[in-house]
């Protein structure tokens, strides 16, 4: 099937954290890679959706938290919907604050509160025991919620000691990628998007997603 011949199939973006919602919509069709089947996608977040039910986030892993994220609203809403669950693993924290990344500090989520929480609780750690992973989900599932697709990815990174750069969202002023020797809240977008778990779980992703959007009978 051609682009031209494909009908245009509404995804809905299943977060209603904007920044990340922005980072999705720019890697579901990247800059550097033609478009293809993926220009059938209109893109639509939460806020056009008012209506959509609040999901509780009760897995225990950032798979079961995506799948149920997608599936629950996609049944909900009648639409494709594509979710994120992804957080932060710290080694000296036995992998916490993991999927309680967003909530860390308490309801509501507060980026600022969750990022002196995490230097409160690493203090004086040293530098060789601060590794982290930020980790990815991501889930699609279809009109009636059946999960079609699903990736995993993962970053490895540093936390450093105090916040620096101005950039990205959540953790990342705290998230130190050693080779660069910059945070994600220091580095461009362009380079978190070479980089992160999410552009990583998202490069999984794209080739599954073409298939599925490449068979006529889905709509
Ligand atoms: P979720 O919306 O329940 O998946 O929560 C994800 C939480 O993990 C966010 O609130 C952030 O605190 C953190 N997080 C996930 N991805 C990133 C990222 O790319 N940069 C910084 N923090 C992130």
């Amino acid at each position: 099937m051609s682009q031209a011949d494909a009908s245009p199939l509404i995804l809905v973006l299943g977060s209603r954290n904007r920044k990340k919602c922005a980072e999705m919509a720019d890697l579901i069709r990247p800059a550097w890679e033609p478009a293809g089947v993926l220009g059938r996608l209109e893109i639509r977040s939460l806020d056009d959706y008012p209506q959509a039910p609040e999901v509780d986030e009760s897995a225990d892993t950032f798979g079961g938290n995506a799948r149920k994220k997608a599936s629950e609203t996609a049944a909900a809403l009648g639409l494709w919907v594509l979710a994120d669950d992804s957080g932060l693993a710290v080694d000296a924290l036995e992998g916490g604050p993991g999927v309680l990344s967003a909530r860390f500090a308490g309801e509501p989520c507060d980026d600022a509160a969750n990022n002196r929480k995490l230097l409160e609780s690493l203090g004086d750690v040293p530098d060789d025991r601060r590794g982290a992973a930020f980790r990815c989900a991501l889930a699609v599932a279809d009109p009636g919620g059946t999960i079609r697709l699903e990736a995993e990815a993962a970053c490895r990174g540093r936390i450093v000691r105090e916040l620096r750069g101005p950039g990205g969202f959540g953790y990342d002023p705290l998230f130190l990628i050693p080779e660069y020797h910059r945070t994600f809240g220091e580095l461009s977008p362009l380079v978190k998007h070479q980089l992160s778990h999410r552009s990583r779980a998202f490069a999984r992703l794209r080739p599954a997603l073409r298939s599925l959007l490449g068979t006529p009978s889905i709509e």
